[in-house]
């Protein structure tokens, strides 16, 4: 663990010059991954949250934070049960606190928050059997949905994908991104038409502003409304 947190290039991520503090990421990091006990969590956790992956102060979460998801979700999962909350606490406050202008997507132009969750949705299995503090993650997170598409077709009228949902969708019409190889594209208005049914995650959305030619296979929705 300590290892793959010294293989990340914390001092590559882009941030505002007065919150983040790439050796608070990476000392951060390595403190929490080795922390016994409410103490030493507690510390570890105050590097974290003083301009390593979020800085608490300001309520601000810093795009290294998506990157050391991965690391605090899996302490979370073999520590002892001060740290595990520790961990669990500082990917909560990721995903609810704002980013700063300028600095609100990854390099993949995810945002933020949605891009955090993504890694949620990965262990939601494992993270349901840690007890009240992870189900209120999991919780969070699913407001952060994404829907990987994987056909369409054209009924006429409107546009209708079939994809994969990772997330809750509401039921009631919003605007989403589209996230494709050509970049990002704003859709006023999608409509789940069929909802998941029995936890496997298909779902079927109407999208009433876009075109099937302009329209690529391999594609992602994600909620428009977040993050910013
Ligand atoms: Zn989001």
């Amino acid at each position: 663990m300590v290892d793959a947190v010294e293989a990340v290039d914390w001092d590559s991520f882009p941030g505002p010059a007065d919150y983040y503090r790439p050796a608070a990421a990476r000392e951060g990091l390595r403190s929490i991954a080795r922390a016994r006990g409410r103490l030493e969590a507690a510390s570890a956790a105050s590097r974290l949250a003083g301009g390593g992956i979020i800085h608490d102060h300001s309520g601000t979460v810093l795009p290294s934070a998506v990157s050391a998801t991965p690391f605090l979700l899996q302490i979370a999962q073999t520590s002892d049960s001060a740290v595990q909350e520790a961990a669990l606490e500082l990917i909560e406050d990721a995903l609810n606190f704002r980013p700063s202008p300028g600095f609100f997507r990854t390099q993949d132009e995810v945002r933020l928050c949605c891009a955090i969750a993504d890694h949620v949705h990965v262990h939601r299995p494992a993270l349901g059997r840690l007890g009240h503090r992870s189900r209120a993650l999991i919780s969070t997170a699913q407001e952060h949905w994404r829907i990987d598409i994987q056909e369409t077709c054209d009924d006429g009228a409107d546009l209708l994908a079939f994809g994969t949902v990772a997330g809750t969708v509401a039921g009631t019409p919003q605007a989403a991104e589209l996230h494709t190889d050509s970049g990002i594209a704003l859709l006023s208005t999608m409509t789940v038409e069929y909802p998941p049914v029995g936890g496997h995650g298909q779902i079927c959305v109407r999208i009433t502003d876009l075109k099937l030619p302009e329209f690529h296979p391999k594609a992602t929705l994600y909620k428009a409304d977040c993050g910013e």
